[in-house]
């Protein structure tokens, strides 16, 4: 055994390197969103083409940083899709920010585990501090408590998991669900339109697809209340244990906004757990005007907002809050005797899957410093604004039409020349439109399906977008339109 290994040997990268490539790596990040807009918004390749370009071993020695930046330009940069490009406005666009990127740096550099209060104690009470800003950013109840987790998805199964344990008597956290006779059958309830990640927590926890009961939507695809209210009384007749209703502020489709004051007193007069997925829409609260998207959230029991989706958060991030810790720390917490901590100190590990968990409050403590409350509802309002004047001129033009309405910065439409009619014909067109723009480079949108109609979508919400970024949308929409129109006669 050799004990006299030098750094040069073991350890790492020596420290004048640390520096030299770290500045550089910053110099090329500031250069990156500076030029943004010059690389096409989606990549045109195939698929496998990077793998290919991939060494398939891992070098036996090591390499120089050199080798490693001239690889990251020549082999990952050709398949990078650029969501921090002002023309992606497809999904629900999601850009990091000067702060979030650096508060990403720091946290690797800090490499700090936030599971206990005792493997981090900053990390934790940030944490818990964040949590209280965003309540009043958002200007929400008093009692609820939150924690950070990565998704939105993640954050819906627990709030299923907790709502699940809500239902003590059955035992479920001691016995599992799979073989008893002495249980009923579960159901989770949500929109039609709900976010399918709701269906994979149904899946994940045991519930299975059928546990889940899609309620149906009015013509502004929101959850009917009377009909949920039925499907309850009807499952309860037929055996089932009415277990959770998700109501969706912001469904992804169309943004619409389900009634949360009316879902919840059906909820509570039923005592189901209530949980709100308004994982892009919810950041809308931080403007006093919008808050309306939250009426009754106090009888909400868990709520889901994403600052990675429209706050400029570079992924990932996703606020969940209750106002029962306690249920879900019960679902969640065994504890380990080497992890016995602070008596009095939360520990952040006891509610939820994760042990392991990342310093991520320091990005919300940058961003929200950097910009200041009102620059981040200066934001928020500026992409609502914009996204209303991209719907007012969709409602204008002759040969578009909107699909539903626009609460938020997402406009769903799509083209209707007036010669056109046929369902089929219109579901081809616009397909076939959304795929001539997006093969520009120039601007990337999405589609999705409403009532069997094919409907484009735009989101504005990047930080880089401007009412520039906007107007070029509307010039290249309509320009596409016009040749695809051409080209079929
Ligand atoms: C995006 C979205 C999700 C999923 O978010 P992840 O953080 O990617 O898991 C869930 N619900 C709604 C309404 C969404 O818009």
């Amino acid at each position: 055994m050799n004990n006299n290994l030098n750094s040069s040997q073991v350890g790492d990268m020596p420290k004048e390197e640390f520096r030299k490539y770290g500045r550089q790596l910053i110099d090329w990040i500031a250069c990156y969103l500076e030029n943004v807009e010059s690389y096409p918004v989606i990549p045109d390749i195939e698929p496998g083409k990077i793998k290919n370009k991939l060494s398939p071993h891992p070098p036996e020695t090591g390499e120089g940083m050199e080798a490693v930046f001239s690889d990251v330009e020549k082999i990952i940069m050709p398949g990078i899709t650029h969501w921090n490009h002002p023309d992606f406005m497809a999904y629900f666009n999601s850009t990091s920010s000067g702060p979030g990127i650096l508060a990403e740096l720091l946290t690797a550099g800090l490499n700090v585990n936030a599971m206990a209060w005792h493997t981090c104690p900053s990390a934790t009470e940030l944490e818990e501090a964040m949590i209280e800003w965003y309540k009043k950013m958002f200007d929400l109840p008093q009692n609820f408590w939150g924690i950070i987790y990565d998704t939105a998805s993640v954050s819906s199964m627990h709030a299923i998991a907790a709502a699940r344990e809500q239902l003590a008597g059955l035992k479920i956290r001691e016995k599992g669900m799979a073989g008893r006779n002495d249980i009923p059958r579960l159901r989770v309830y949500s929109s039609e339109q709900a976010h399918f990640s709701i269906d994979k927590a149904a899946v994940t926890l045991g519930f299975g697809l059928e546990g889940i009961r899609k309620i149906a939507v009015d013509e502004s695809f929101r959850m009917i209340p009377g009909k949920l209210k039925e499907a309850i009384e009807e499952d309860k007749r037929n055996g089932w244990l009415p277990c959770c209703v998700v109501a969706t502020v912001g469904t992804t489709s169309s943004t619409s906004v389900d009634n949360v004051d009316e879902i919840g007193t059906i909820c509570n007069e039923e005592n189901i757990w209530l949980h709100v997925d308004a994982a892009y829409a919810g950041t809308a609260a931080v403007l006093p005007e919008m808050r309306w998207i939250f009426r009754g959230i106090e009888k909400a029991d868990s709520l889901v907002i994403n600052p990675h989706k429209w706050m400029f958060t570079p992924i990932d991030l996703s606020l969940f809050f209750t106002k029962k810790p306690e249920v879900l720390k019960r679902a969640f917490s065994l504890s380990a005797e080497y992890l016995k901590g602070e008596g009095n100190a939360t520990d952040f590990m006891d509610y939820g899957i994760q042990l392991g968990r990342r310093f991520r409050s320091l990005k919300s403590w940058f961003i929200i410093r950097h910009f200041g409350v009102e620059g981040i509802q200066k934001r928020i309002r500026e992409h609502i604004r914009l996204a209303k004047e991209f719907a007012g001129w969709i409602d204008e033009h002759p040969d578009f039409e909107r699909m539903a309405p626009t609460p938020f910065s997402v406009v769903c439409f799509r083209a209707h020349p007036k010669d056109v009619n046929d369902i089929d014909k219109l579901n081809e067109l616009n397909n076939k439109l959304i795929d001539k723009i997006n093969s520009t480079g120039k601007l990337f949108l999405s589609g999705t399906i409403l009532n069997n109609k094919f409907v484009i979508r735009i989101a504005v919400s990047g930080i880089r977008t401007f009412e520039q970024n906007v107007k070029d949308a509307q010039n290249l929409i309509e320009q596409k339109l016009t040749e695809l129109l051409k080209e079929e006669h």
